[in-house]
Protein backbone atom coordinates (compact mmCIF):
# COMPACT_ATOMS: atom_id res chain seq x y z
CA UNK A 1 0.00 0.00 0.00
CA UNK A 2 1.65 3.52 -0.73
CA UNK A 3 1.90 5.67 2.03
CA UNK A 4 -0.80 7.45 3.15
CA UNK A 5 0.21 11.39 4.45
CA UNK A 6 -0.16 11.43 8.10
CA UNK A 7 -2.43 14.28 7.75
CA UNK A 8 -4.97 11.73 6.21
CA UNK A 9 -4.37 8.46 7.90
CA UNK A 10 -7.66 6.67 10.38
CA UNK A 11 -6.40 5.71 13.48
CA UNK A 12 -7.70 3.87 16.77
CA UNK A 13 -7.79 5.99 19.77
CA UNK A 14 -7.50 3.99 23.11
CA UNK A 15 -10.26 5.76 25.17
CA UNK A 16 -10.14 6.28 29.08
CA UNK A 17 -13.43 5.13 31.12
CA UNK A 18 -14.87 7.14 33.78
CA UNK A 19 -16.14 5.26 37.22
CA UNK A 20 -18.11 7.17 38.83
CA UNK A 21 -20.62 5.92 41.35
CA UNK A 22 -23.76 6.58 39.43
CA UNK A 23 -22.93 4.11 36.64
CA UNK A 24 -24.42 1.33 35.42
CA UNK A 25 -22.54 -2.18 36.89
CA UNK A 26 -20.40 -4.58 35.47
CA UNK A 27 -21.25 -5.70 32.10
CA UNK A 28 -24.76 -4.34 32.28
CA UNK A 29 -23.02 -1.08 31.80
CA UNK A 30 -22.39 -0.35 27.80
CA UNK A 31 -19.23 1.51 28.72
CA UNK A 32 -17.71 -1.56 30.33
CA UNK A 33 -18.87 -3.54 26.94
CA UNK A 34 -17.13 -1.43 24.77
CA UNK A 35 -14.55 -1.01 26.89
CA UNK A 36 -13.80 -3.96 26.64
CA UNK A 37 -12.28 -3.84 23.38
CA UNK A 38 -9.11 -2.71 24.72
CA UNK A 39 -6.65 -5.72 25.56
CA UNK A 40 -5.72 -3.69 29.01
CA UNK A 41 -8.92 -3.05 30.44
CA UNK A 42 -9.61 -5.27 33.42
CA UNK A 43 -13.52 -6.33 34.18
CA UNK A 44 -14.90 -5.88 37.55
CA UNK A 45 -18.35 -7.64 37.75
CA UNK A 46 -19.53 -5.25 40.64
CA UNK A 47 -17.69 -1.97 39.72
CA UNK A 48 -19.83 0.68 38.38
CA UNK A 49 -18.23 2.05 34.73
CA UNK A 50 -19.96 5.38 34.15
CA UNK A 51 -18.59 7.12 31.11
CA UNK A 52 -16.68 6.41 27.98
CA UNK A 53 -14.87 9.12 26.54
CA UNK A 54 -13.43 10.26 23.26
CA UNK A 55 -11.62 13.37 23.11
CA UNK A 56 -8.47 15.53 23.84
CA UNK A 57 -10.25 16.30 28.03
CA UNK A 58 -7.57 16.02 30.45
CA UNK A 59 -9.20 14.54 32.79
CA UNK A 60 -9.54 11.57 30.49
CA UNK A 61 -7.68 11.72 27.02
CA UNK A 62 -7.97 9.60 24.51
CA UNK A 63 -4.48 8.23 23.37
CA UNK A 64 -2.83 7.35 19.96
CA UNK A 65 -0.83 4.15 19.19
CA UNK A 66 1.88 5.54 16.58
CA UNK A 67 4.94 3.80 16.15
CA UNK A 68 4.86 1.78 19.31
CA UNK A 69 4.44 4.70 21.28
CA UNK A 70 1.39 6.26 22.92
CA UNK A 71 0.68 9.73 22.07
CA UNK A 72 -2.20 11.62 23.78
CA UNK A 73 -4.64 12.47 21.12
CA UNK A 74 -3.66 16.01 21.73
CA UNK A 75 -0.09 15.25 21.15
CA UNK A 76 -0.71 13.49 18.01
CA UNK A 77 -3.37 16.48 16.80
CA UNK A 78 -0.71 19.24 17.43
CA UNK A 79 2.04 17.21 15.70
CA UNK A 80 -0.64 16.22 13.05
CA UNK A 81 -2.46 19.79 12.60
CA UNK A 82 -3.89 19.57 9.31
CA UNK A 83 -6.07 16.93 10.68
CA UNK A 84 -8.51 19.21 12.19
CA UNK A 85 -9.12 21.13 8.57
CA UNK A 86 -8.56 25.07 8.06
CA UNK A 87 -11.48 26.23 9.12
CA UNK A 88 -11.73 23.85 12.19
CA UNK A 89 -7.74 25.24 12.89
CA UNK A 90 -8.93 28.72 12.35
CA UNK A 91 -11.91 28.37 14.47
CA UNK A 92 -11.08 26.72 17.60
CA UNK A 93 -7.27 27.68 17.82
CA UNK A 94 -6.11 24.19 16.56
CA UNK A 95 -7.95 22.11 19.40
CA UNK A 96 -10.72 19.59 18.53
CA UNK A 97 -13.72 21.25 19.58
CA UNK A 98 -15.89 18.63 21.08
CA UNK A 99 -15.58 15.89 23.43
CA UNK A 100 -17.85 12.65 22.43
CA UNK A 101 -19.14 9.67 25.27
CA UNK A 102 -20.43 7.13 26.29
CA UNK A 103 -23.06 7.28 29.29
CA UNK A 104 -24.11 4.04 31.23
CA UNK A 105 -26.95 5.56 33.72
CA UNK A 106 -28.19 3.42 37.03
CA UNK A 107 -28.54 6.39 39.28
CA UNK A 108 -29.74 10.32 38.70
CA UNK A 109 -27.63 12.64 37.47
CA UNK A 110 -27.92 16.79 38.80
CA UNK A 111 -30.52 18.69 38.31
CA UNK A 112 -28.75 21.36 35.70
CA UNK A 113 -28.20 23.47 33.37
CA UNK A 114 -25.41 25.19 31.05
CA UNK A 115 -24.98 29.05 30.58
CA UNK A 116 -24.80 30.48 26.70
CA UNK A 117 -21.26 31.88 26.31
CA UNK A 118 -21.16 35.17 27.64
CA UNK A 119 -22.78 34.00 30.90
CA UNK A 120 -19.75 31.55 30.64
CA UNK A 121 -17.12 34.07 30.86
CA UNK A 122 -19.07 36.02 33.47
CA UNK A 123 -19.47 33.03 35.79
CA UNK A 124 -15.37 32.29 35.14
CA UNK A 125 -14.26 35.29 35.67
CA UNK A 126 -16.27 35.75 38.79
CA UNK A 127 -15.18 32.21 40.19
CA UNK A 128 -12.95 31.03 38.21
CA UNK A 129 -12.78 27.95 41.15
CA UNK A 130 -16.34 26.50 40.10
CA UNK A 131 -16.84 27.57 36.54
CA UNK A 132 -13.13 26.69 35.28
CA UNK A 133 -13.42 27.22 31.68
CA UNK A 134 -14.89 30.28 29.85
CA UNK A 135 -16.78 27.99 27.28
CA UNK A 136 -20.29 27.12 26.73
CA UNK A 137 -21.42 23.71 27.06
CA UNK A 138 -24.27 22.69 25.06
CA UNK A 139 -24.81 18.55 24.92
CA UNK A 140 -26.51 16.25 22.38
CA UNK A 141 -27.55 13.11 24.27
CA UNK A 142 -28.98 10.39 21.36
CA UNK A 143 -30.24 7.14 23.34
CA UNK A 144 -28.24 3.33 23.18
CA UNK A 145 -31.17 2.10 25.34
CA UNK A 146 -34.49 3.86 26.50
CA UNK A 147 -33.35 6.23 27.93
CA UNK A 148 -34.93 8.45 30.65
CA UNK A 149 -34.47 12.27 31.61
CA UNK A 150 -35.97 15.60 33.14
CA UNK A 151 -35.98 18.02 30.14
CA UNK A 152 -37.50 21.75 29.72
CA UNK A 153 -40.46 22.90 31.59
CA UNK A 154 -43.95 20.97 31.45
CA UNK A 155 -46.51 22.53 29.73
CA UNK A 156 -48.47 25.33 32.06
CA UNK A 157 -51.72 23.63 32.61
CA UNK A 158 -49.47 19.93 33.79
CA UNK A 159 -47.59 22.14 36.20
CA UNK A 160 -50.97 23.86 37.23
CA UNK A 161 -53.14 20.52 37.66
CA UNK A 162 -49.97 19.37 39.59
CA UNK A 163 -50.17 22.39 42.05
CA UNK A 164 -53.38 22.23 42.74
CA UNK A 165 -53.67 18.34 43.41
CA UNK A 166 -50.75 18.30 45.54
CA UNK A 167 -50.91 20.55 48.34
CA UNK A 168 -47.67 19.85 49.73
CA UNK A 169 -46.06 21.13 46.23
CA UNK A 170 -48.10 24.11 47.07
CA UNK A 171 -47.49 24.47 50.44
CA UNK A 172 -42.97 24.25 49.33
CA UNK A 173 -43.84 26.92 46.73
CA UNK A 174 -46.27 29.42 48.95
CA UNK A 175 -49.55 30.58 48.95
CA UNK A 176 -48.69 33.43 46.21
CA UNK A 177 -46.09 31.87 43.65
CA UNK A 178 -49.02 28.95 44.02
CA UNK A 179 -52.13 31.15 43.43
CA UNK A 180 -50.00 33.07 40.43
CA UNK A 181 -49.38 30.01 38.87
CA UNK A 182 -52.61 28.69 38.63
CA UNK A 183 -54.30 31.88 37.40
CA UNK A 184 -51.44 32.21 34.73
CA UNK A 185 -51.92 36.14 34.45
CA UNK A 186 -48.11 37.15 35.89
CA UNK A 187 -46.10 36.16 33.25
CA UNK A 188 -43.53 35.84 35.78
CA UNK A 189 -45.47 33.11 37.68
CA UNK A 190 -43.17 29.84 36.67
CA UNK A 191 -40.17 31.64 37.29
CA UNK A 192 -41.75 32.65 40.77
CA UNK A 193 -43.06 29.45 41.53
CA UNK A 194 -39.52 27.59 40.30
CA UNK A 195 -37.28 29.36 42.52
CA UNK A 196 -39.77 29.82 45.18
CA UNK A 197 -39.21 25.91 45.22
CA UNK A 198 -35.36 25.59 44.82
CA UNK A 199 -35.25 28.50 47.53
CA UNK A 200 -37.08 27.05 50.32
CA UNK A 201 -35.33 25.61 53.54
CA UNK A 202 -34.59 21.93 53.31
CA UNK A 203 -36.56 21.45 56.83
CA UNK A 204 -39.81 22.26 54.81
CA UNK A 205 -39.03 20.37 51.80
CA UNK A 206 -38.13 17.22 53.93
CA UNK A 207 -41.29 17.79 55.96
CA UNK A 208 -43.57 17.97 52.96
CA UNK A 209 -41.73 15.26 50.24
CA UNK A 210 -42.23 12.65 53.21
CA UNK A 211 -45.86 13.71 54.15
CA UNK A 212 -46.56 13.32 50.28
CA UNK A 213 -44.49 9.84 49.69
CA UNK A 214 -46.68 8.22 52.87
CA UNK A 215 -49.75 9.70 50.89
CA UNK A 216 -48.71 7.94 47.61
CA UNK A 217 -47.44 4.98 49.83
CA UNK A 218 -51.09 4.59 51.49
CA UNK A 219 -52.82 5.02 47.73
CA UNK A 220 -50.42 2.49 46.32
CA UNK A 221 -50.85 0.10 48.71
CA UNK A 222 -54.72 0.25 48.25
CA UNK A 223 -54.70 -0.54 44.41
CA UNK A 224 -54.67 2.77 43.23
CA UNK A 225 -53.08 4.20 40.10
CA UNK A 226 -50.42 6.75 41.45
CA UNK A 227 -48.57 6.93 37.94
CA UNK A 228 -50.90 10.61 37.73
CA UNK A 229 -48.55 11.95 40.63
CA UNK A 230 -45.70 10.40 39.00
CA UNK A 231 -45.71 8.31 42.14
CA UNK A 232 -43.21 6.13 41.02
CA UNK A 233 -40.74 8.12 39.60
CA UNK A 234 -40.57 9.87 42.88
CA UNK A 235 -40.30 7.03 44.99
CA UNK A 236 -37.52 6.28 43.19
CA UNK A 237 -35.75 9.67 43.14
CA UNK A 238 -36.34 9.86 46.90
CA UNK A 239 -34.29 6.83 47.25
CA UNK A 240 -31.67 7.92 45.60
CA UNK A 241 -31.31 11.10 47.08
CA UNK A 242 -33.60 11.07 49.85
CA UNK A 243 -35.07 14.94 50.82
CA UNK A 244 -33.96 16.15 47.91
CA UNK A 245 -35.29 19.33 46.60
CA UNK A 246 -34.93 17.55 43.02
CA UNK A 247 -37.60 15.01 43.45
CA UNK A 248 -40.17 18.14 43.47
CA UNK A 249 -38.81 18.95 40.45
CA UNK A 250 -40.79 16.47 38.57
CA UNK A 251 -43.77 18.67 38.68
CA UNK A 252 -41.99 20.97 36.73
CA UNK A 253 -39.80 19.93 34.59
CA UNK A 254 -40.85 16.98 31.23
CA UNK A 255 -39.97 13.09 31.86
CA UNK A 256 -38.93 12.31 29.14
CA UNK A 257 -37.96 9.02 28.00
CA UNK A 258 -36.46 8.17 24.49
CA UNK A 259 -36.15 5.36 22.57
CA UNK A 260 -32.85 4.15 20.76
CA UNK A 261 -31.96 6.63 18.31
CA UNK A 262 -34.08 9.52 19.70
CA UNK A 263 -31.94 12.79 20.94
CA UNK A 264 -32.17 15.20 23.48
CA UNK A 265 -30.57 18.86 22.55
CA UNK A 266 -29.76 20.40 25.77
CA UNK A 267 -28.90 24.02 24.59
CA UNK A 268 -28.22 27.20 26.56
CA UNK A 269 -30.14 27.41 29.86
CA UNK A 270 -32.57 24.60 29.39
CA UNK A 271 -33.17 22.78 32.71
CA UNK A 272 -32.35 18.70 32.39
CA UNK A 273 -31.45 16.04 34.00
CA UNK A 274 -30.24 12.46 33.52
CA UNK A 275 -32.01 9.60 35.21
CA UNK A 276 -31.53 6.19 33.69
CA UNK A 277 -30.35 4.60 30.60
CA UNK A 278 -27.39 4.42 27.90
CA UNK A 279 -26.92 7.09 25.63
CA UNK A 280 -24.32 8.78 23.14
CA UNK A 281 -23.49 11.74 24.15
CA UNK A 282 -21.48 15.22 22.51
CA UNK A 283 -20.57 18.86 23.84
CA UNK A 284 -18.67 21.31 23.44
CA UNK A 285 -15.27 21.39 25.58
CA UNK A 286 -16.16 23.04 28.52
CA UNK A 287 -17.20 21.92 31.91
CA UNK A 288 -19.11 24.37 32.66
CA UNK A 289 -22.21 22.98 34.73
CA UNK A 290 -24.97 25.08 37.18
CA UNK A 291 -26.76 22.66 39.56
CA UNK A 292 -29.26 22.77 41.73
CA UNK A 293 -30.67 19.14 42.87
CA UNK A 294 -29.97 15.53 43.15
CA UNK A 295 -26.84 15.70 43.88
CA UNK A 296 -23.92 16.23 46.56
CA UNK A 297 -22.03 18.60 44.50
CA UNK A 298 -21.87 22.53 44.68
CA UNK A 299 -25.65 23.39 44.32
CA UNK A 300 -25.30 27.00 42.71
CA UNK A 301 -29.23 27.81 43.40
CA UNK A 302 -29.39 31.44 42.59
CA UNK A 303 -27.51 31.44 39.20
CA UNK A 304 -29.58 28.76 37.78
CA UNK A 305 -32.97 30.11 38.73
CA UNK A 306 -32.29 33.51 37.61
CA UNK A 307 -30.24 32.00 33.88
CA UNK A 308 -33.17 29.56 33.28
CA UNK A 309 -35.11 30.05 30.21
CA UNK A 310 -38.64 29.86 31.65
CA UNK A 311 -40.47 28.50 28.40
CA UNK A 312 -43.07 25.72 28.65
CA UNK A 313 -42.78 23.33 26.19
CA UNK A 314 -44.48 19.16 25.71
CA UNK A 315 -42.12 16.23 25.50
CA UNK A 316 -42.37 15.85 22.59
CA UNK A 317 -41.21 19.67 21.50
CA UNK A 318 -37.75 18.59 23.61
CA UNK A 319 -37.36 15.67 21.15
CA UNK A 320 -34.65 16.90 19.12
CA UNK A 321 -35.56 16.22 15.55
CA UNK A 322 -33.34 14.30 13.42
CA UNK A 323 -33.14 13.53 9.76
CA UNK A 324 -31.84 11.28 7.07
CA UNK A 325 -28.85 11.90 4.86
CA UNK A 326 -29.99 12.91 1.50
CA UNK A 327 -27.52 11.95 -0.13
CA UNK A 328 -27.11 8.75 1.93
CA UNK A 329 -30.03 6.02 2.91
CA UNK A 330 -27.87 4.71 5.81
CA UNK A 331 -26.94 8.16 7.73
CA UNK A 332 -29.34 9.66 10.09
CA UNK A 333 -27.75 13.39 11.27
CA UNK A 334 -28.20 14.93 14.29
CA UNK A 335 -27.44 19.18 13.74
CA UNK A 336 -27.65 20.83 16.67
CA UNK A 337 -27.94 24.93 16.43
CA UNK A 338 -24.06 25.25 17.39
CA UNK A 339 -20.73 25.43 15.53
CA UNK A 340 -18.89 22.87 17.80
CA UNK A 341 -20.79 19.62 16.72
CA UNK A 342 -22.88 17.19 15.24
CA UNK A 343 -23.27 13.34 15.34
CA UNK A 344 -24.05 10.76 12.27
CA UNK A 345 -25.52 7.79 13.19
CA UNK A 346 -24.63 5.11 10.19
CA UNK A 347 -26.60 1.37 9.83
CA UNK A 348 -25.44 -0.46 7.76
CA UNK A 349 -26.94 -3.37 6.29
CA UNK A 350 -25.58 -7.00 6.67
CA UNK A 351 -26.48 -6.87 2.98
CA UNK A 352 -23.62 -4.43 2.15
CA UNK A 353 -20.13 -5.65 1.65
CA UNK A 354 -18.52 -2.67 1.45
CA UNK A 355 -19.44 0.65 2.47
CA UNK A 356 -17.29 4.29 2.25
CA UNK A 357 -17.28 6.97 5.28
CA UNK A 358 -17.35 10.07 3.29
CA UNK A 359 -14.86 12.71 4.22
CA UNK A 360 -15.55 15.85 5.54
CA UNK A 361 -13.87 19.29 5.83
CA UNK A 362 -13.40 18.93 9.26
CA UNK A 363 -12.36 16.08 12.33
CA UNK A 364 -14.48 13.33 13.84
CA UNK A 365 -14.38 10.62 15.88
CA UNK A 366 -16.33 7.36 15.08
CA UNK A 367 -17.15 4.56 17.49
CA UNK A 368 -18.52 1.29 16.52
CA UNK A 369 -21.39 -0.10 18.49
CA UNK A 370 -22.00 -3.47 16.59
CA UNK A 371 -20.96 -5.54 14.22
CA UNK A 372 -17.62 -5.95 12.93
CA UNK A 373 -15.59 -5.02 9.93
CA UNK A 374 -12.16 -3.63 8.38
CA UNK A 375 -11.04 -0.30 7.72
CA UNK A 376 -9.20 0.21 4.62
CA UNK A 377 -6.70 2.97 5.13
CA UNK A 378 -4.55 3.30 7.70
CA UNK A 379 -0.81 1.57 7.57
CA UNK A 380 -1.68 -1.46 8.51
CA UNK A 381 -5.65 -2.19 8.10
CA UNK A 382 -7.82 -1.59 11.54
CA UNK A 383 -9.86 -4.40 12.77
CA UNK A 384 -13.26 -2.77 13.49
CA UNK A 385 -15.37 -4.53 16.86
CA UNK A 386 -17.83 -3.24 19.19
CA UNK A 387 -15.85 -0.68 20.94
CA UNK A 388 -13.50 0.47 18.31
CA UNK A 389 -12.73 4.02 18.30
CA UNK A 390 -11.46 5.54 15.02
CA UNK A 391 -10.20 8.99 14.65
CA UNK A 392 -10.81 10.19 11.20
CA UNK A 393 -8.65 13.15 9.85
CA UNK A 394 -10.47 15.95 7.72
CA UNK A 395 -11.16 15.51 4.55
CA UNK A 396 -10.11 11.51 4.51
CA UNK A 397 -12.74 9.40 2.65
CA UNK A 398 -11.90 5.49 3.24
CA UNK A 399 -13.65 1.93 2.74
CA UNK A 400 -15.02 0.07 5.30
CA UNK A 401 -15.08 -4.19 4.79
CA UNK A 402 -18.09 -5.44 6.24
CA UNK A 403 -19.18 -9.05 7.46
CA UNK A 404 -22.26 -9.69 6.57
CA UNK A 405 -23.66 -8.11 9.83
CA UNK A 406 -25.23 -5.05 10.58
CA UNK A 407 -23.07 -2.18 11.48
CA UNK A 408 -23.90 0.68 13.44
CA UNK A 409 -21.77 3.54 14.17
CA UNK A 410 -22.02 6.77 15.82
CA UNK A 411 -19.86 9.72 14.36
CA UNK A 412 -19.16 12.82 15.57
CA UNK A 413 -18.17 15.98 13.75
CA UNK A 414 -16.95 19.68 13.63
CA UNK A 415 -17.81 21.12 10.17
CA UNK A 416 -17.84 24.33 9.57
ZN1 LIG B 1 -26.03 18.83 31.08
Amino acid sequence: MAALARSKRVVELKCAVQCYAWGKIGLNSTVAQLALNSPSFQLEEDKPYSEFWMGTHPNGPSKVLEEEKELLLSEWIDANVDVLGNKVKETFDDKLPFLFKVLSINKALSIQAHPDKPHAEFLHDKRPEIYKDPNHKPEMAIALTPFEGLCGFRPLDEMQEFVKTIPELAAVIGQEATTALITGTDPLALMKAFTALMTSNQDAISEQLNKLLLKLQERKSAGHDISDQCGELLFRLNSQFPGDVGCFCIYFLNHIILQPGQAMFLGPNLPHAYLAGDCMECMACSDNVVRAGLTPKFKDVDTLCEMLEYKCGSKEENIFPCHQDPTDSYVTIYDPPVSDFAVARIQIPASCPSYKIKGLSGPSIAVLISGSGVVENAASNILLKRGTVLFIPANTTFDLKCRQEDMEIYRAYCVL
